[in-house]
């Protein structure tokens, strides 16, 4: 053969091999694309796992009309200008491939409207050829349909692995960009089946108990760690979740690392994380874990690979000792229950002084200081004995949870908002309380520690014939969670003792809601509901206002909860945002 310069045809199909090499990869260079775009609702269509149909539908800002086409040309970006522009870059996609190449082995229908125009267009491509443009109706963004991937590229259809196969790698995709962007809700349907769905709440936690579920994020424990080394702004962020030593897996693929909100493959990293189980896990075992590095976009660079998925770090020493620094933190903090607690130290809150302070107290000292100042307003809230905690006096000190907060202030007699090591936390005052309330309830019922207060007059409660054979059949069980009744005639009550909890409280507005909890369901589900009931009761009402010491003694037990950040009914506690989050939001469509 005689040297001949290739058709661009040829051309784009030989480079579309590089980004797209199967259906997943096509997802991903289209869901990067709706992030950039600023989406917060990005819905993905697979049919056929890929293969029949791709389609991605985002609210970003649409693409331009006049740039509609231009968006399908290689090496077309609208995201870098000059090669330093790569040292500043703040979006997912900079290298103007991905459109291009998908184009060139599939069958694309774009669908897309920019923000700041009043129509939509719609332009049709077949093997990299536009067939078609037309104006058309749709609200601001875009949609993308794919379809019959690499119909023409027959190579590649036969070294395509089985649907299922694809079906799943889409799927660990999808749900982790839904964790590195936990403020875009994402949707994900297979053949018309809804498989997943995020919120969009911007909790991380959120986002990884709709992608695990909730049982394993029990089991998952907070990290969070800056490197303050070099000076006083921190270089290197990490937060994130990883397991308790009782969860392990086979292999590394459930450690999942994002790098300035890019998810990454990094072998040196993904050691790190397994060295700080050092001791902890078998050989052969290997941690859960999902954690975002923040860095500054100077010290890493992006454009290592075509996909994206390999960043180099210009000290690759620091990011992996911050990382397994965290990780090890993290750990240790739980795994010693008792940690090494410094009774007596003194720490006072000195914002002024940095956060870096935090850091500095390991994670298990205690702010006595601040405990000592918190009033015995109401029963719950630590007395003047930091380690006292109502339903069972001598309870051990719980392993931290949260990290150390420092209270802010209280929004709308509503929110507490409080500052930690890893940004700002806004926690509702009611929930969190119950959360505080239900876990000492718990532990004392398992311990058979109720505190009982007796009533000095004792209320009858009235109720019908049914209900009350249902009470008289749950007394004991109502003993069980504190509550002391004896019958005092037909169909009527008396209220001998309460839990200390509620004891300044009407005891009798718990009637008759308690006789449906106790109709249903297993003891154990009977127990939980009374005890969320007097927990709903007890605790400080949305618009009380409570002082600092109120609320530094609220978020100091909430920082020990097992699971501090939902409410005993499953609702949210507390909202997080990281300082990179906070940033990000005011530089979002600016
Ligand atoms: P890159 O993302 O590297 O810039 P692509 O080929 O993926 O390259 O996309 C080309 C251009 O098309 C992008 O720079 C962007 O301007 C535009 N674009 C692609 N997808 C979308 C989308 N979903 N919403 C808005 N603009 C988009
Ligand atoms: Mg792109």
């Amino acid at each position: 053969m005689s040297i001949q310069v290739l058709p661009d045809s040829v051309v784009a199909q030989i480079a579309a091999g590089e980004v797209v090499e199967r259906p997943a990869s096509v997802v991903k260079e289209l869901l990067e694309n709706a992030l950039d775009a600023g989406a917060n609702h990005v819905h993905i269509a697979i049919n056929g796992g890929g293969r029949k149909l791709i389609r991605i539908s985002d609210n970003g800002s649409g693409i331009r009309s006049d740039e509609l086409e231009l968006a399908f040309t290689r090496h077309a970006t609208s995201k870098l200008r000059v090669i330093d522009d790569l040292v500043s870059l703040a979006t997912l996609g900079f290298r103007g491939e991905a459109l291009s190449s998908i184009a060139a082995v599939s069958r694309i229908t774009v669908t897309t409207r920019f923000r700041d125009e009043r129509a939509g267009n719609q332009l049709h491509i077949e093997g990299g050829v536009i067939k078609s443009r037309q104006t058309v109706g749709a609200p601001v963004g875009t949609v993308i349909s794919v379809e019959n991937l690499f119909y023409n590229t027959p190579a590649r259809l036969k070294f395509m692995k089985k649907e299922n196969t694809e079906k799943r790698h889409i799927m660990a995709l999808v749900t982790r960009y839904a964790m590195a962007y936990p403020h875009v809700r994402f949707v994900l349907e297979y053949d018309g089946r809804e498989v997943f769905r995020s919120s969009g709440s911007g909790q991380l936690a959120d986002v990884i108990v709709q992608a695990m579920g909730l049982d394993q994020f029990k089991q998952l424990i907070e990290v969070f760690a800056e490197d303050t080394a070099h000076d006083m702004d921190p270089t290197i962020n990490v937060v994130g979740y990883t397991s308790t030593p009782e969860l392990h897996r086979s292999d590394r693929s459930s450690i999942t690392l994002f790098v300035n909100g890019r998810w990454i493959q990094d072998a040196s990293l993904t050691y790190g994380v397994v060295q700080a189980y050092h001791n902890l896990l078998a050989s052969g075992r290997y941690p859960v874990a999902v954690l975002m590095v923040d860095i500054q976009r100077d010290e890493v660079d992006v454009n290592v690979h075509p996909t994206k998925a390999e960043v180099r770090f210009r000290d690759p020493g620091a990011v992996f000792s911050t990382v397994q620094r965290a990780v090890r933190q993290a750990v240790i903090a739980l795994s010693q229950p008792l940690g090494s607690r410094i009774a007596g130290v003194n720490m006072r809150w000195q914002p002024e002084q940095g956060e870096s302070d935090q850091m500095d107290l390991h994670l298990d000292v205690d702010d006595v200081a601040a405990d000592q100042r918190a009033p015995n307003r109401r029963q719950g809230y630590a007395s003047g004995d930091p380690t006292e905690v109502p339903f069972g006096p001598e309870a051990p000190l719980k392993p931290r949870t949260l990290p150390l907060l420092r209270v802010v202030g209280q929004v709308g007699a509503r929110y507490i908002v409080a500052e930690g090591p890893a940004g700002m936390y806004l926690v509702d005052q009611h929930a969190a309380h119950k959360r505080v309330l239900y876990e000492h309830f718990k532990d004392a019922i398992k311990q058979n520690h109720v505190q009982i207060t007796a009533v000095s007059t004792p209320q009858t409660i009235d109720l019908s014939g049914a209900e009350s054979r249902v009470i008289d059949k749950g007394l004991e069980t109502l003993r069980m969670v504190g509550l002391e009744l004896e019958p005092f005639g037909l169909n009527t009550f008396r209220i001998l003792g309460v839990p200390d909890e509620i004891s300044d409280l009407d005891p009798t507005e718990l009637f008759p809601s308690v006789v449906d909890d106790l109709r249903n369901g297993t003891p154990d589900e009977v127990i939980d509901r009374l005890v969320q009931r007097m927990c709903r009761m007890a605790a400080v009402k949305t618009g009380e206002i409570l002082n600092i010491e109120e609320m530094q003694s609220l978020i100091r037990q909430l920082e020990r909860c097992e699971s501090p950040r939902i409410s005993p009914e499953g609702a949210a506690t507390l909202v997080h945002m990281t300082g990179e989050q906070l940033a990000r939001q005011f530089e979002r469509n600016s």
